[in-house]
């Protein structure tokens, strides 16, 4: 496990829960999508009406299912949460509309992978609030349609390429989630502090952010461990150089990079001069599989600029070659 992965791990999912800010007001950052979802709030309950269907993407660890949370609370509603992949006959989403009150919010995490006959049954739920239901089988068999109470779908994905268009259509607000830059990390690392019970130099908490890539939920976690390090070694409050000291025991470098980040950087500078080289055989070479290097170890490399993806294959940038204090390759 990395302790720099923007996925939750299993024993943190109940720490986390105490750790989501309650309103928007208290949810640091993603100003546009906050600024869009206020006025929205306010004119939904103003008619008196449910809140159109919201759909947040973006990548892991940002706060889609802490804002699915604070979107009911500010509705004034109860929140329903349910995963696509949990989803497996529409019995199961029928169960679950049938059972929602009027207003309420579902949420589907990892929407995007909603089988395709439970999307079907979504549609006229979500524009009409309604079910059509086949009872019986052959040719006795017949449709019912089933009145719901209206509600809110919240959906969550990190692929809003995935989805498909008839279901993303049937969103009235579409937000992305930004990566967070120091600052707002800085902010969330020191209200997780307080919520903690943990008192932290500003200089600490900045130390956290710089290496937390963009992400709230590595954020938390560093911050935790850095606690961990200071109890046992300190005086009880976490002063700068104590975060660089557990930080740099957990191997995590000024910007967030781990071990796997730097072997994939020198394996590129060491053995294909810094590219272009092909994804397939970067994954020979450095014994990881494409997809993961795809998925998980790229997206925070080509974000903060140290690689580049080209027709002819991935390159490392300038940016590494600093980073590393490495010559420059000669043209
Ligand atoms: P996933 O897609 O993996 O489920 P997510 O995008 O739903 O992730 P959350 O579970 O909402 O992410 O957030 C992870 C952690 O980061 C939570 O503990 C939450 O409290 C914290 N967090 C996220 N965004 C913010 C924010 N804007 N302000 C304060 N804390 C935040």
């Amino acid at each position: 496990e990395r302790i720099i992965s923007s996925e939750a791990d299993l024993n943190e999912i109940s720490l986390e829960q105490s750790l989501r800010p309650q309103n928007l007001n208290q949810y640091i950052g993603q100003d546009k999508v906050k600024e869009n979802l206020e006025v929205f709030i306010k004119a939904a309950r103003l008619r008196q009406e449910t809140l159109d269907h919201v759909l947040l993407y973006g990548p892991p660890g940002l706060g889609k299912t802490t804002l699915a949370a604070i979107i009911a609370n500010e509705m004034g509603v109860n929140i329903r949460t349910t995963a696509g992949p949990a989803i497996e006959r529409p019995g199961d989403l029928a169960a679950i509309l049938t059972a929602l009150e009027p207003g309420d919010v579902l949420f589907i995490d990892e929407i995007h992978r909603l089988p395709r006959t439970i999307e079907e049954v979504l549609y006229p739920a979500m524009e009409d609030f309604c079910l059509d239901i086949v009872i019986g089988k052959g040719p006795s068999a017949r449709s019912v349609r089933l009145d719901l109470p209206p509600f809110t779908l919240v959906g969550a994905t990190t692929r809003a390429g995935s989805l498909s268009a008839p279901l993303r259509d049937r969103f009235g607000v579409l937000s992305r989630l930004e990566y967070y830059n120091e600052s707002q990390l800085k902010e969330i690392v020191t209200r997780t502090a307080d919520v903690l019970d943990t008192k932290i130099e500003a200089k600490a908490a900045k130390e956290i952010a710089r290496r937390s890539r963009g992400t709230p939920r590595i954020a938390n976690r560093l911050l935790r461990r850095v606690r961990d390090f200071a109890q046992v070694k300190g005086n009880g409050v976490v002063d700068e150089g104590q975060a660089k000291e557990a930080l740099e025991l957990l191997q995590v470098d000024r910007l967030g990079l781990d071990h796997i980040d730097h072997k994939l950087l020198r394996g590129i500078i060491e053995k294909f001069r810094g590219g272009p080289v092909g994804l397939e055989t970067i994954s020979a070479t450095i014994g990881e599989e494409a997809h993961t290097i795809e998925d998980v170890y790229e997206p925070y490399l080509l974000q903060i600029g140290f690689l580049q993806r080209t027709p002819r294959g991935r390159i490392v940038t300038d940016l590494v070659y600093r980073h590393f204090q490495m010559e420059l390759p000669s043209q």
